[in-house]
């Protein structure tokens, strides 16, 4: 029995459209990507012809107009991928690094940036984290001086997903020192100016996106770059990890009902003792229980995205999801690898790639703790 997120007749047409380009284009390259450690940009314009990329956005812009439900829809179907690394390229692209834009962006910067964003043309990344500033976000040091009409940015990012494929970054920067946290802005700094260039980071998992760290020195990007008015970088930038982490949630928990269902398929087909391991009673109650904690962590998440529909304030919500899937996820992944027993330590295991890729979900967007942080001052502790 499917437990979809969503399902009316509207969100099914869409699925089957996301789930054939899925079948078609990602799954039978899942592990290519891994290998390249990267995600082939053509394909985002595929995304783009597929009305893929802008589902919440304007259609002045090209995007749909939709809600928040078809974004669900489109990622619990992206999340099953069998690349979580791929799964991560795609929604930074979509959800983490165009949602200021498309917010708080003037018609230029919107009709140069994200429409070209929403046709594929461009990919985009979110530029926050710094060497010494990431749960801490207020601690950025990235520097944007004004001289004139442009931004002088001075600086370093590190960790940035889309580092070597992003046509543009959402970049987190400090424009007035002395401002507290009216002191940040967020501006679109194309990657092709001078003063600009990034380095590749190797990572244990996630491979199927890229992952760099950037540099700024005297990088010039006009005035008008900036999202949203001077100052206000900060508090657009809390606004935008609510789609990052939503996002993140749903497509642990697509990863999750994947891994599981290619565990049941293996310990159906894997004979130990002269019996299918899925005829042992150990394997049945740890599937079971997996099971029970995807179908509360999807609850949660479902919770979350009705919210985001309703227009409500989602905050408390998806930072509990947020740490509960993530927690999910790993638990499921652990007891998938555990019951492939060797094989699922083989690169090419779905069950050994979701057993590092996952790991992230509790790091990227906000680590556990920082949600619990968020959580303990909610609760008046
Ligand atoms: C593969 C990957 C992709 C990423 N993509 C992006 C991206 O595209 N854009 C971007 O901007 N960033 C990105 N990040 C960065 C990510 O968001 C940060 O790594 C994360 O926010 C944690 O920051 P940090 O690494 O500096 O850890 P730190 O902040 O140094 O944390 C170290 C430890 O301290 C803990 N800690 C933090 N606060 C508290 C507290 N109050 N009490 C107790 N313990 C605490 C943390 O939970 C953690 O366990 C990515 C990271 C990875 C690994």
């Amino acid at each position: 029995m499917p437990n979809n997120l969503m399902s009316t007749p509207e969100h099914e047409l869409f699925r089957e459209t996301v789930r054939k380009f899925v079948e078609d284009e990602l799954r039978p390259r899942a592990r290519e990507f891994d290998e390249a450690g990267r995600f082939d940009k053509t394909l985002y314009k595929k995304m783009g012809d597929l009305g893929m990329l802008g589902l919440r956005y304007e259609p002045e812009y090209g995007g749909a107009g939709l809600d928040w439900s078809f974004s669900a829809v489109m990622f619990e179907e992206i999340g099953r991928c069998d690349n979580a690394g791929v799964a991560m390229g795609i929604s930074v692209h979509t959800d983490m690094a165009t949602p200021s834009l498309a917010e708080f962006g003037t018609p230029e910067l919107k009709a140069q940036y994200l429409a070209p964003s929403i046709a594929g043309d461009m990919v985009s990344a979110i530029a926050v984290t710094e060497p010494d500033a990431g749960s801490d976000v207020a601690g950025v040091k990235t520097r944007a001086v004004r001289d004139g009409d442009d931004w002088v940015i001075n600086g370093s990012k590190i960790y940035i997903t889309n580092a070597a494929t992003a046509d543009w970054l959402c970049l987190l920067a400090v424009t007035d020192p002395d401002a507290g946290y009216g002191g940040y802005s967020q501006i679109v700094v194309p990657t092709d100016v001078p003063g600009f260039r990034y380095d590749l980071l190797d990572k244990i998992g996630n491979r199927g996106s890229d992952t760099g760290q950037l540099f700024f020195e005297d990088v010039r990007v006009p005035v008008a770059n900036t999202i949203g008015d001077i100052g206000r970088g900060f508090q657009q930038q809390m606004m935008q990890f609510q789609d990052e982490r939503l996002v993140a949630c749903v497509q642990a928990m697509a990863q999750a009902e994947d891994v599981w269902e290619e565990t049941r398929r293996w310990a159906e087909e894997r004979i130990l003792f002269g019996k299918p391991l899925s005829k042992m009673q150990n394997t049945q109650f740890k599937m079971v229980e997996m099971k029970t904690k995807i179908a509360a962590a999807k609850a949660l998440t479902r919770d979350c995205v009705q919210k985001r529909v309703d227009g409500e304030d989602a905050t408390e919500l998806i930072t509990m999801a947020k740490l509960y899937c993530g927690r999910v996820i790993r638990e499921v992944a652990d007891e998938c690898i555990q019951l492939h027993g060797g094989y699922g330590y083989m690169r090419e295991s779905s069950a050994g790639r979701a057993f590092v890729d996952s790991r992230l979900i509790s790091i990227g967007g906000g680590t556990d703790e920082t949600m619990m942080q968020y959580l303990a001052k909610q609760l008046g502790f």
